[in-house]
């Protein structure tokens, strides 16, 4: 029997409670700037550019016309063994805005491939130097890293590893840097919490420094409701990783391209990973595409270490697609010519008041902010944990505002485009809507 009575039926959304959706679906028709379109022809503003993706705003009309200007010259062409000039135009723009010395560039199409990528990278540099015994992963708990194999591995989000098996092998995690206790209501880097990351030197020392190849984590964790380092946090993290040779991998997909207030959080937050990963904001989102930046050492070490042919055996028939790489040209055109991390770094004091206004509301029991980005915790209702936001997302939506609710966090991460206005807007509509659900 076919589905044809149900249009709804036959796509099996992502991450979506799939049976409520098409009893009550969102659909939407359009965006331009700030704000979607519903099928019902409402706006709606985008507190979340999109999913954390939309950086410089919706339909920009150059990235567009780079798309179609692309699409009718060269619709696609291989880069294994063969390439076309626009990945190597791109793969030299993202080096130049990337810290010192991470100037090669793999591409991909999504923050899960980078993630998987970068992992694969730290394994075969270790290996390339002889310590092929370094194959330890170690993440974070309430990191996300994107579902492939190795991204959920690393990742320390329960419910996204449970259905799928024994996973990848060797994975350890680090503990989560979230203490309400000691850190509620901060701005900005929280002041606790930087020995944290010693527990690296527990796991060095279980496992032994010899087995450990890389440590993926998100300089900002985003997914899991807007976790903002320690301060000291990642420096402390950054040298227990030097001292032990271990490869340190900055997972930048949603942090990469402004969104901090830098063309990355490691420039933001002074300290360099030796990979970092990112998709997103790339392309504005526009087509499909990530990055790995690779410290050019691992580079040179598996590449000229290799013997003649291929130095590694790993790739993406789309790595570089014409349409990807032009419209992330165009981005980052938008980007330099708008100026719009500076943008993000200049309206985040405002954004940081505007949303600490929220402190003392009925529900809210921690709010937090770096850059663009804000955090707004809500007391779970006692005995349904996740209703309260996920209730609040929804009237959210209907009143004309997209925010992201994760357990009992709404995370907001705006286009940089945006306005003051838009900044109280959002956040006086989130103040309503607080004070409208139980
Ligand atoms: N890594 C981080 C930090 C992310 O936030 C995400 C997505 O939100 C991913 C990886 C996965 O990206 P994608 O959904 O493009 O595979």
């Amino acid at each position: 029997m076919k589905l044809e009575n149900d249009p709804l039926a036959a796509f099996w959304m992502p991450f979506t409670a799939n049976r409520a959706f098409k009893q009550q679906p969102r659909l939407l028709a359009s965006a331009k700037g700030m704000h979607f379109t519903s099928v019902d022809g409402r706006q709606i503003l985008d507190g979340t550019a999109g999913l954390w993706c939309c950086n410089a705003g919706h339909c920009r009309s150059s990235i567009i016309e780079a798309i179609r200007k692309t699409a009718g010259e060269l619709d696609f062409a291989p880069t294994f063994q063969l390439a076309h000039p626009l990945p190597f135009e791109l793969a030299s723009r993202i080096a130049a805005i990337m810290p010192d010395r991470l100037n090669r560039i793999f591409f991909t199409n999504s923050g899960s491939e980078s993630v998987d990528t970068a992992l694969k990278i730290a394994l075969a540099y270790h290996r390339s130097r002889g310590e092929g015994a370094r194959t330890r992963l170690i993440g974070r708990e309430r990191g996300y890293h994107g579902v492939g194999f190795g991204g959920i591995s690393v990742g320390g989000i329960g419910g996204n590893r449970r259905q799928f098996g024994s996973l990848l092998t060797g994975a350890d995690h680090l503990p989560h840097t979230h203490d309400l206790a000691a850190n509620a209501f901060s701005r900005g880097q929280p002041a606790k919490g930087a020995h944290l990351a010693d527990d690296l030197e527990r796991i060095v020392a279980l496992h032994g420094a010899d087995t450990i190849a890389a440590v993926i984590v998100e300089p900002l964790a985003g997914s899991t409701g807007v976790l903002v380092p320690p301060q000291g946090y990642l420096e402390r993290l950054r040298e227990i990783c030097t001292k032990h040779g271990i490869v340190l991998i900055f997972d930048e997909v949603i942090t990469a391209y402004g969104r901090l207030g830098g063309a990355t959080a490691a420039e933001v937050l002074g300290v360099t990973p030796d990979i970092i990963t990112m998709a997103k904001g790339l392309t504005n989102a526009a087509v499909p595409m990530g990055a790995v930046a690779v410290r050019d050492e691992i580079h040179d070490t598996i590449v000229n270490g290799a013997p003649d042919g291929i130095e590694l055996f790993h790739g993406y028939t789309y790595s570089g697609h014409p349409l990807a790489a032009a419209a992330a040209l165009a981005t980052l055109d938008l980007y330099r010519d708008e100026g719009l991390f500076q943008r993000a770094a200049d309206l985040s004091p405002y954004w940081k008041d505007a949303v600490h206004s929220l402190r003392g509301k009925r529900h809210v029991i921690d709010v937090r902010n770096l850059g663009i980005v804000a955090g707004i915790e809500l007391e779970p209702r006692p005995g349904a944990p996740t209703k309260r936001a996920m209730e609040l997302f929804h009237k959210a939506f209907d009143s004309g505002l997209l925010v992201r609710v994760t357990g009992d966090i709404i995370a907001l991460s705006p286009p940089l485009i945006l306005e003051k206005a838009h900044i109280d807007e959002m956040v006086g509509r989130i103040g309503d809507l607080l004070e409208a659900v139980d």
